[in-house]
């Protein structure tokens, strides 16, 4: 309950009526007018102290909507023209107004208005010699000061000079003045004019001597806000460039590097740190990264002359000029809204319900009926049983052509023992740097062994690579080029095995290759069929027809031997505490104590000749394979290696995915490496994700695990940064820094790391031949066509799957034809690879022998298009194609030369939506880098202008809420998945995706992006865990079983297919009960990540000042009435409060002013404590 307290109405009158005084209106109680008004006027402070100190800030800010600040101030007005000043009502009264100015966002207003900056300063300066006083005039003054504009008034007006005046010399005299006065300090300098003026008069000096006196002297500890308030002055100062400069100019960076030493032990001082941390990442002088052009050294040329050039560069002499000076305008952040977000969603009913025209002429829409052959395929060979279908069925039964792993059966339904944490599993192999916990996967491994008949697979191979030549006619030399990466040295034991006549030369020169062909064949002697779904031959045959930018000859290992999920899936990582500025000050050290640093370039992908690989003691890396991308590696300290990925090509950024392979390597020596050109503001490295290694040796020897791995991992920016030119025209451009330390499992191992799992182009082709051998052609209906070329001269692959008509008959065939449509795609992003590992477990489940695979195969037609950007994916691109365009940005007006994969696509769901047949279900896959769990965006009129706060008529506006109905099946199904993640607006900055487009131009009410997370899950099941690719293929799984139970749920089905997925969904009852159970919390919000412990951006100022929290300078107030009660020795100020409240609610609930004063009751205890401010020792 809020009293109701009768306030004088504050925009009547600003001036008070000097003589007259007598005459005041009731309302204007606080005006002393008298000796008897003074006692009311006392009284009347000392009952809203009171009042104001019980509760919360609610009764302050009821205070303050009442015009409360405007009385105060004018009150403060009034009581400091009286002469001499009247302290017993000055002291209350600036106590009031610090504790209510901190909580009126308008208060420097309010305080300009009153014209009473003069007024405080004046007070101030009268009170220099008595430090009670001068203390409760620092608090006001700090108060004001928060306003920048009021600040910049105060700081013309002297306020700086007098503050310096009061902290300088170094004293520990008078230590509460002083921490007033550094307090007030500090929030003047956030005006950058204030700051400007206090560079330009040597303060910064000043201000980092006393900091070091104080530094020295508090052996204690005992003032860490004193030092903590000069930090906060010298991070304020140190905004603008010229105070960093002077801030260099005086030492500072050695000055607070070597200070901060002393304090890292002690967690008390972890603000003082934290400080320091931010002023020296600030200063640190800005640096362009060690390259020589940002660009993408690889430079694509496009057809149509369109962007043929790269845009010009501009000398990097430009950058000190244009680097990230502050925009000289200081903001007050009053009443500035926060509301970003939901600026950006589309509120125009008519933008969101048209449906544009034709991007193209209609009659183009033609060729597309090509791709649907299952609309005119005739079946006629189902006539017969040939003996040929025979022995194929034979030979599918033999192989793995169930790949159900992810399926629930009644044995292995959704694994309840998995949450089984604690208990720990014995580790297949070494891992030397992580000893913590396994989680079992228990009935998830994959346990179905590939049983490959080598005849047939020589076969397979041959019309493999029968295929793959026949698409590279034009250069018949290059499938001999090829070369698989040399394995480590020491697996002399391996190549004896296989090469009794290399023992004589087990050391080759360094860099010396095994003959590819010798090598391929002899490991798959030794080790064949071991991953399902992989063959390093087919993967050989495919990787050899890729046509890449740098002409790639070498063929990463992980992608030829393939990867098998490990049996247990890994925990977040917990973040160390201090890890990151543990991290800022070991590249600070680089600034103070150069001659530590070894700087030598040990890889160099644009001059190869200017690095000098192999030098003794350091690592050898190496990035020119599929999907590779790394294209610096500078040896900064013994066992620390900065490293620069590469742009997109034919862009100058889009820096985040890396893929390489280190050699040479110690073992249990941990290696730090920093990716110090990293471009996103934030990410989950921060929140518990590890990248992923893989060791050759640990794949030869029967563990061929990409892991996470990596510890003190930490991502944040960093001082380099990029010219307007060089960036592509963004002004100042930042890189961050992605660090982690790993320590590899073997000596002179052979070990690939990377951003996320890695899944190349060649990876994809050689598994949909392995699907495609693998599939029951009697069952699955597979066609891989060709959609179109890409850029750069690859095959972008479109699937149809579906299932065989039951019979030639007439209604088995018209069934066949009417199925509708499922569109599903992925990877138009290229660094999103845990898409590519969702589409895996889709495309397994799909051609797979599971009768829910059977019935799903009957309810749709699946069209696939597997890989949206072949080209990005071989090139090691983050997020672009050649033409350097982010493809998913280009679905309303595709080019059919820049981005051919996309306006293929669209024409074919153009030529669906022609035919009647859009698909029922669309959805893009991709991976999110800022969230966890796996979720869908959707699109949806309604909620999008909800959300916006627009009226919505629903008479007008209707909308099928079908769109809501897959997430919510998924949610239930799908352990990954969390519904509450899920977001169905519209925004304007994403009207060029596929989602969008397909949604508003086909039509297709269920259009999604499905959006996993490169980390892990928050919610259900694998709560606390990363993801692996084997939950990642489950998903992929799960999203088609959740289109089965749409398609009940939704859609008119044959008794037949109703009677069978009773059948098999009578399971699905019992596992959605049981995952329901285990995820009981899944229904939580979920909110994005918690801002992170540390900063990662040192220029944001944020709340790291402690501002919007007042606790400060309440408790400095409270802190310094008990200090004056010690020694009046007064009694119950508590008994006074609680008496006090009930009376004062009585007292003000009564409308009449004029009776408050009479009903005052007189509080002495109260009195005694503001009279006690009088006698106490200046
Ligand atoms: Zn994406």
């Amino acid at each position: 309950m809020v009293p109701h307290i009768h306030w004088p109405d504050a925009t009547k009158s600003t001036q008070y009526p000097n003589k007259d005084l007598g005459a005041s209106a009731p309302h204007d109680a606080l005006q002393p007018c008298s000796s008897c008004d003074k006692d009311v006027t006392l009284n009347i402070l000392s009952v809203l102290t009171d009042l104001l100190s019980l509760g919360t800030g609610r009764r302050i800010h009821y205070v303050i909507s009442k015009g409360g600040s405007e009385t105060l101030l004018q009150a403060l007005a009034a009581a400091a023209r009286t002469d001499p000043p009247d302290h017993s009502i000055l002291l209350p009264l600036l106590r009031l107004l610090a504790r209510v100015g901190q909580r009126d966002r308008k208060f420097g207003l309010k305080v300009q208005k009153a014209e009473a900056t003069d007024i405080i300063l004046s007070l101030a300066r009268r009170n220099l010699g008595h430090h009670l006083h001068l203390t409760h005039c620092l608090w006001v003054l700090r108060v004001c000061a928060s306003n920048v504009t009021t600040g910049t008034t105060l700081g013309i007006n002297g306020a700086m000079e007098l503050l310096f005046k009061v902290i300088t010399p170094y004293s520990k005299r008078h230590v509460r003045t002083v921490r007033a006065a550094i307090e007030a300090l500090a929030v003047l300098l956030k005006s950058k004019s204030n700051s400007r003026r206090a560079a330009n008069r040597g303060y910064l000096g000043g201000l980092l001597r006393l900091y070091q006196d104080w530094h020295h002297n508090d052996v204690s500890n005992s003032y860490i806000c004193i030092r903590g308030g000069l930090l906060l002055c010298l991070k304020h100062i140190t905004n603008i460039q010229l105070g960093r400069e002077t801030f260099l100019g005086s030492r500072g960076m050695e000055i607070l590097f070597t200070s901060v030493q002393d304090c890292l032990s002690c967690k008390n001082l972890d603000p003082i740190i934290t400080t320091v941390t931010q002023i020296l990442r600030k200063c640190y002088p800005k640096e362009s990264l060690p390259v020589v052009t940002v660009r993408n050294s690889s430079f694509f040329p496009l057809p149509g002359n369109a962007k043929a050039e790269p845009p010009c560069e501009g000398s990097e002499a430009d950058y000190e000029s244009d680097g990230e000076e502050e925009a000289e305008k200081d903001l007050d952040n009053e009443d500035v809204e926060s509301k970003e977000e939901d600026y950006d969603l589309e509120t125009d009913v008519n933008k969101l319900r048209s449906r544009p025209t034709l991007d193209r002429p209609e009659e183009e829409l033609g060729q597309y009926e090509a791709m649907c052959p299952e609309l005119s395929h005739n079946f006629q060979e189902l006539e017969s049983e040939s003996e040929e279908d025979k022995s194929l069925e034979d030979r599918t039964e033999n192989l793995c052509s169930t790949p159900s792993h992810f399926i629930p059966s009644a044995t292995s339904v959704k694994h309840p023992n998995y949450r089984r944490r604690n208990q720990s599993v014995t580790e297949m192999g070494p891992d030397p740097e992580e000893k913590d916990f396994k989680v079992p996967l228990q009935s998830w491994t994959k346990k179905e062994k590939c049983r490959w008949d080598p005849t047939d697979e020589k076969r397979d191979i041959v019309e493999a690579v029968q295929d793959a030549d026949s698409c590279e006619e034009e250069d018949p030399t290059r499938s001999h080029m090829l070369t698989l990466r040399p394995l480590p040295k020491e697996a002399a034991w391996y190549k004896k095995m296989f090469y009794p006549e290399c023992e004589a030369s087990i050391n080759p020169s360094p860099g010396g290759r095994l003959e590819s062909s010798d090598t391929v064949r002899n490991l798959l002697e030794k080790h064949q069929g071991d991953i399902p779904f992989q063959s390093p031959r087919f993967y050989v045959a495919r990787a050899k027809c890729v046509k890449s930018i740098p002409d790639y000859k070498d063929l990463a290992f992980p992608d030829f031997w393939g990867h098998q999920p490990p049996p247990y899936s890994k925990p977040m990582l917990e973040r160390k505490h201090g890890v990151q500025r543990d991290k800022v000050l070991d590249d600070v050290r680089r600034l103070i104590q150069p001659s530590d640093v070894i700087g030598r370039t040990v890889f160099d992908l644009d001059e190869p000749s200017h690095s000098s690989p192999g030098a003794p003691g350091c690592l050898t890396f190496f990035s020119k394979f599929e999907s590779g991308n790394l294209r610096k590696a500078i040896q900064v300290r013994e066992f620390e290696y900065d490293l620069i990925t590469n742009a997109d090509v034919n862009s100058n950024q889009h820096h985040q995915w890396f893929y390489f392979e280190v050699r040479d390597m110690k073992s249990a020596v941990p290696y730090r490496f920093n990716i110090i050109n990293c471009e996103k503001f934030n990410s989950q490295f921060n929140y518990g994700m590890q990248p992923v290694m893989y060791s050759v040796k640990e794949a030869l020897q029967g563990r061929p695990h990409w892991l996470r791995t990596g510890h003190d991992i930490c991502y944040y920016k960093n001082h380099y940064h990029c010219s307007t030119a060089a960036g592509g025209g963004i002004r100042g451009k930042c890189y961050y820094t992605l660090t982690f330390s790993i320590k590899f499992p073997h000596k002179d191992d052979v070990c690939y790391l990377a951003y996320h799992y890695p899944y190349t182009y060649s990876t994809m082709m050689s598994h949909l031949d392995m699907l495609e051998q693998n599939r029951n052609p009697r069952k699955v209906y597979w066609r891989q066509q060709t959609l179109c070329q890409t850029l750069g001269g690859n095959p972008c692959p479109l699937l149809t799957i579906t299932a065989m008509p039951d019979s030639k008959k007439r209604e088995d065939l018209e069934q066949f034809y009417n199925r509708p449509y499922v569109f599903l795609m992925a990877r138009v992003h290229p660094g999103e690879s845990n898409a590519s590992w969702v589409m895996k477990g889709t495309l397994e489940f799909l051609v797979s022998s599971d009768p829910i695979a059977d019935l799903l195969r009957n309810c749709f037609i699946f069209k696939i298009v597997p890989m949206l950007n072949p080209d990005g994916v071989i090139n090691g691109n983050h997020r672009c194609s050649l033409s350097g365009d982010d493809l998913n940005r280009q679905w309303l007006t595709p080019n059919s030369q820049l981005h051919p994969t996309i306006y293929h696509t669209k024409g074919l769901l153009y030529y669906l939506r022609s035919i009647g047949r859009a698909p029922l279900v669309f959805c893009d896959y991709h991976g999110h880098s800022q969230k966890k769990n796996v979720f869908l965006y959707g699109c949806s009129i309604k909620e999008t202008l909800w959300q916006a706060g627009c009226v919505v008529d629903t008479a007008v506006i209707t909308e099928d809420v079908g769109y809501r109905t897959l997430p919510k099946i998924l949610d239930k199904v799908a352990p990954a998945f969390v519904m509450n993640s899920c977001s169905f607006l519209v925004e304007k900055s994403r009207e060029s995706t596929a989602r969008v487009v397909v949604w508003k131009e086909m039509g297709v009410l269920r259009s999604y992006t499905m959006e996993s997370t490169y980390c892990g899950c928050s919610h259900g099941l694998y709560k606390g865990l990363q993801l692996g690719t084997q939950e990642l293929e489950e998903m992929g799984s799960k999203f088609c079983l959740g289109l089965l139970i749409l398609h009940l749920k939704s859609l008119p089905c044959s008794r037949k297919v109703m009677a069978q997925a009773a059948l098999l969904l009578d399971l699905e009852e019992e596992v959605t009960d049981r995952v329901q159970r285990n995820c009981s919390n899944s229904s939580l919000e979920t909110e994005d990540e918690p801002p992170c412990v540390e900063e990662i951006d040192y220029n944001t100022d944020s709340c790291s000042d402690g501002e919007g929290d007042f606790s400060g300078l309440d408790q400095e107030i409270q802190e310094c009435l008990s200090w004056v009660e010690g020694e009046t020795e007064d009694e119950g100020v508590t008994t006074g409060q609680t008496c006090s409240s009930k009376a004062l609610r009585e007292l003000y609930i009564s409308s009449q002013p004029a009776s408050n004063s009479t009903a005052l009751p007189l509080r002495s205890t109260a009195l005694g404590v503001y009279s006690g401010f009088e006698s106490s020792p200046a």
